[in-house]
């Protein structure tokens, strides 16, 4: 019988977080004790020293990936950031690492909303396996986890059994695993606790989903047989174990689906033991909040922890937060980080008199050497911007590497998602932006701005006119305004595309092998990316072009 303490985990938590300087001295040594025979380490002349000051001298930020220990598995990475997959090695200690931190940031949860014995449903998706030329398994980062014996023991001993079986999570059609999950998580609806996922898009996008097929979800339950539409031999099997004929369940569903207005709160309509929802909604996830929490109705937001298929960074140890607020404790003793401080220099450009952001970057520093309040790069084994609001709590801000630039002008995905949302507030009461992407259009001169719009149903001229405009005007980047003022960028423009566009894009990543549960839309579309693009301007229904700087 495995005990599992809160306060055990709450404890071990603050004293790593207190001793954060000799923890990181400490994992990096380990690390390199361990790697110490990889041929990457013997190549760079550490000679078996173990300390920060030779680390840093010896390796460069560039270095490849480091092991020692046996690789289990490959990760392959959602691909949203670069265009395409990274592989990354997979082995247990990234495993532990995942469960440290999922126990770490439950254990905090649970203080503020205790949750009971009970069950989970996560719109949990696996990825294709393949198989590399090595003859290693390959899938994504998630999936390499919900795959393990420890995920499973975790998930219990914190409470977070999933509704729905092995079967579903790992189905081979995505759609067929969504509707099943939907289906386990009605049938188990007293028991469940929390509502889940790794990303809150895939929440999202599983309520869009229940909108069109809960009458159908009803007729299962009501019969007891599974609907056509799952052919899949082992998920059928699996979920007709489950099913038996409840029509008051089904009578019950039904008029809770009926009476709901465009869907308010469903969530806790439906599961009215859940006690709140979870799942990471930071940086690409805050578009989704939104819908999230109109889904979500009265039940609480919260959301998850930072990392990435190369590993973990830190846990949300402040979970009453509210997502847009959330910050991430960095857990010293699973990695060893460094910090570029990343200092915002007004540079002139004399042609045009316009002034652009670059950014200045000094030094990498330790993980106890950061200041409150400054922007910094993570070094880690992946790179991302972060504001450090207090030693050692991270705040997420945005993917560095991305971003919307013509000229001089250079906007970030925040600065994207900012725009997009002051602009919506114009939009008809009726009329919501399901998803979004922007590209660079340099094919004409001057190069301009195009952003894409799904939107939930059409909007008049007028409006979308009066959207436009907004975007143009809320780049507020002096390199953009600039640009703009002497036309060195063309007038911005609001493509609308079809309905279902964003899905499209979903199941083109999901062919390249991605999975739902590491989705994240891409904001930017470059040219390289051309079979997005492609789906993008083979979608648009309408276009208008800017008119805030002059016709
Ligand atoms: P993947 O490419 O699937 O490994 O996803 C890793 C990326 O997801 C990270 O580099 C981040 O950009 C993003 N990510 C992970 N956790 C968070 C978080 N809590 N908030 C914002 N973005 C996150």
């Amino acid at each position: 019988m495995r005990v599992f303490s809160l306060e055990n985990v709450i404890n071990e938590f603050e004293v790593l977080s207190k001793d954060a300087g000799r923890q990181q001295t400490e994992t990096l040594r380990w690390i390199l004790e361990q790697n110490g025979e990889a041929e990457y380490l013997q190549s760079l002349g550490l000679a078996g020293r173990t300390d920060p000051e030779s680390f840093k001298a010896c390796v460069l930020d560039t270095s490849p990936v480091l092991t020692g220990k046996p690789i289990t598995s490959i990760s392959l990475s959602s691909g949203t950031t670069q265009g395409k997959p990274k592989f990354v090695p997979f082995n247990d200690e990234l495993l532990q690492s995942t469960m440290q931190i999922y126990c770490t940031s439950f254990a905090f949860r649970n203080r503020e909303y205790p949750i009971g014995n009970g069950k989970a449903l996560q719109f949990i998706y696996s990825s294709k396996r393949v198989t590399t030329k090595g003859g290693l398994t390959a899938r994504t980062a998630t999936s390499n986890v919900f795959q393990s014996e420890q995920f499973k023991h975790t998930m219990k001993d914190i409470q977070s059994q999933c509704c729905s079986p092995d079967e579903v999570i790992f189905g081979p059609d995505f759609q067929q695993s969504l509707y099943c999950h939907l289906l386990c998580g009605l049938i188990f609806s007293d028991e469940v606790q929390t509502i889940s996922s790794t990303f809150a898009h895939s929440i999202v996008h599983a309520f869009g989903t229940f909108e069109h097929v809960w009458e159908e979800l009803c007729a299962d339950i009501r019969e007891g047989v599974l609907s056509s539409r799952i052919t899949v031999p082992s998920i059928r099997a699996a979920v007709s174990k489950l099913l038996r004929p409840n029509p008051s369940l089904a009578d019950s569903i039904h008029n809770v689906c009926v009476r709901l207005s465009n869907w308010y709160g469903v969530i806790p309509e439906l599961w009215p033991n859940a006690k709140y929802v979870y799942g990471i909604m930071t940086g690409s996830m805050e578009p989704y909040l939104k819908k999230l929490r109109h889904y979500a109705g009265s039940l609480p937001l919260m959301s998850a922890d930072y990392g990435s298929s190369e590993g973990w960074i830190g846990a949300n140890v402040n979970p009453s937060l509210p997502p847009e607020l959330a910050t991430f404790a960095v857990l010293p003793n699973i990695g060893y980080f460094e910090f570029i401080p990343l200092e915002k220099s007004e540079v002139q450009d004399l042609e045009k008199s316009a002034s652009t952001i670059h950014y200045i970057e000094a030094e990498p520093i330790g993980l106890t050497e950061v200041e409150v309040g400054k922007e910094y790069e993570i070094v880690g084994r992946h790179r991302e911007g972060s504001r450090l609001p207090s030693t050692p709590e991270i705040q997420f801000v945005c993917r560095r590497s991305l971003v919307l630039s013509i000229n001089i002008d250079k906007n970030t995905e925040k600065d994207l998602q900012l725009a997009v949302e002051a602009a919506a507030l114009l939009a008809e009461e009726k009329v919501e932006v399901v998803d979004f992407t922007s590209h660079a259009d340099t094919s004409t001169e001057p190069g301009h701005y195009v952003i894409y719009w799904e939107l939930s149903c059409d909007a008049t001229e007028e409006v979308l006119r009066a959207c436009c405009n907004c975007l143009d005007l809320s780049f507020v980047d002096a390199g953009y305004v600039g640009s703009r003022k002497v036309g060195a960028i063309g007038p911005l423009e609001l493509r609308v595309v079809r309905r279902g566009t964003f899905q499209t894009i979903l199941h083109h990543y999901l062919g390249l092998g991605a999975a739902v549960s590491q989705f994240k839309t891409p904001r930017f579309v470059g040219l390289s990316n051309s079979t997005v693009l492609q789906i993008l301007c083979r979608n648009v229904t309408g276009c208008t072009f800017s008119t805030a700087y002059g016709p």
